[in-house]
């Protein structure tokens, strides 16, 4: 295997807090890692999300930032990276993904409408329903399986997509894709599954939109795994997918390898026209959209890089690398690996620890003590909910999610969080639970209140 594909050129120190300072931290922040704060984490894995390292091309950009309010000349090379990849004929810059979501459907959906996807993530979710719409989800049932592996898992279950067609017709505004599927683990999407949903859209005669926000993973997988995409670029991969859509929106906080931006994109004029009145009431004018000059810069540069193959190969075999070394250690992660995250099944790890008293926080928690590294908690903090009678629901999953940020930690790293399982896997019948003493909601893993069950 070879080492990461660049050199560090500016470094940021991280330090570790001593363990008596990191038991203080934990209790101060009411057993919440949402609570501590980023200078006492050594190796922050909460999320892949505007945490990437930009490359000194992209830091050269940024003092390219041509600040004019309309047409300034980083919307023009944004625009062409655009072209190149995605091919759509129109686009407007958003601040971030959700932003692009919310211009798309509140442009699109009328209450009572449907959006099927794969999968949806929560915040096009939370848009879609906000905007008096429902979202479903259609993916594989082998998605719902943690041990499985398959290709990809990430797929639409096209049949059960004809049948909601056929059910749902005259609701649906348009089918959505999610590529990788972030929801269900960053398990990619197949170009044939692509093809087949696109070709049901069109037999249906409605647009089909992709969310893309890490769509040069998706394609990577493909390249690896499906017949046929060996000997293609990803740059050709990712045109392909394109090809068969009518719009999408992006997050460049993924795989264009920025902090901050986004966009929508789509072909339809008529569309395009509403989103542009839409986008200047809530982002800003047509070229910048909620971006400064210098933004849309390093988003250009970023979606060119994020294609490098040197990158990604690199970046898919270091999660590999991670969730391969947590499996040798006998800690069960979900399979096969997806691009951006491992994902650890707390309740198989530590069965001893009722549902009741959270095993996948109590893992988040014993992790930092353990090594100050910093994961999520994706169980029932997150998704426990109480029925008509009262009574409480848990998810089948409670999951820790370890997401690596773009080029920002090295193997050495990852040898670090596989050790400091290691060391938990040994003294794990002492680990013990948490119960919730304040916040409620479905936003509650964000400002829950934790005591430890001794
Ligand atoms: C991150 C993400 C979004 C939302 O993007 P933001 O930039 O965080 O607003 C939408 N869909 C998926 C699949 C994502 O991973």
């Amino acid at each position: 295997m070879l080492a990461e594909p660049y050199r560090i050129k500016v470094v940021e120190p991280v330090k570790i807090p001593s363990r008596k300072k990191r038991e203080q931290i934990l209790k101060k922040a009411h057993y919440n890692i949402f609570n501590v704060r980023s200078e006492d984490i050594y190796i922050d894995l909460l999320t892949d999300s505007g945490t990437a390292a930009m490359s000194c091309n992209q830091w050269a950009g940024i003092m390219l930032g041509d600040e004019a309010y309309a047409n300034c000349r980083n919307y023009f090379n944004l625009k062409s990276a655009i072209k190149k990849i995605f091919g759509f004929r129109y686009f407007v810059p958003t601040h971030q993904g959700r932003a692009a979501e919310n211009i798309l459907f509140s442009t699109v959906i009328k209450p009572g409408m449907v959006v099927p996807s794969n999968m949806h993530f929560d915040t096009t979710r939370a848009n879609i329903v906000m905007n008096g719409g429902k979202a479903i989800n259609l993916v594989i049932d082998d998605a719902y399986k943690p041990f499985r592996k398959v290709p990809f898992k990430g797929n639409m279950d096209t049949k059960k997509l004809r049948r909601f067609l056929d059910e749902n017709y005259e609701k649906v505004p348009l089918v959505m894709l999610t590529i990788t599927n972030n929801s269900g683990g960053g398990q990619p999407v197949s170009m044939k599954n692509i093809r087949k949903v696109s070709k049901i859209c069109k037999e249906y005669g409605k647009p089909f939109f992709i969310d893309a926000c890490r769509y040069a993973e998706n394609a990577y997988f493909i390249k690896e795994r499906e017949t046929g995409y060996k000997n293609k670029s990803v740059l050709e991969i990712a045109q392909e997918i394109f090809s068969y859509a009518d719009g999408c929106t992006f997050s460049g906080k993924k795989d264009a390898l920025v902090n901050i931006g986004g966009f929508l994109a789509m072909n339809d004029a008529k569309l395009f026209e509403k989103v542009k009145q839409r986008l200047i009431l809530v982002e800003g004018f047509p070229t910048y959209g909620g971006l400064a000059g210098r933004d849309l810069e390093a988003m250009a540069r970023g979606l060119i890089e994020g294609l490098d193959e040197d990158y990604l190969q690199g970046r898919i075999a270091q999660t590999r690398y991670l969730g391969e070394g947590l499996r040798r250690e006998g800690i069960p992660v979900i399979q096969p690996i997806g691009g951006h995250a491992v994902y650890v099944e707390a309740k198989r790890f530590l069965p001893h620890i009722p549902q009741a008293e959270f095993p996948g926080q109590a893992l988040v928690i014993e992790l930092y003590r353990e090594a100050a590294v910093r994961a999520v908690e994706i169980g029932s903090v997150m998704f426990a909910e109480k029925d008509e009678k009262g009574r409480v629901k848990y998810p089948k999953l409670e999951m820790m999610r370890l997401a690596i940020p773009r080029r920002v930690y090295t193997n050495a790293h990852m040898d670090v969080v596989i050790e400091a399982h290691r060391k938990i896997a040994e003294r794990k019948e002492k680990v013990y639970g948490y119960r919730i003493v304040k916040g409620s909601g479905p936003l509650r893993h964000f400002t829950a209140w934790f005591k430890p069950v001794r």
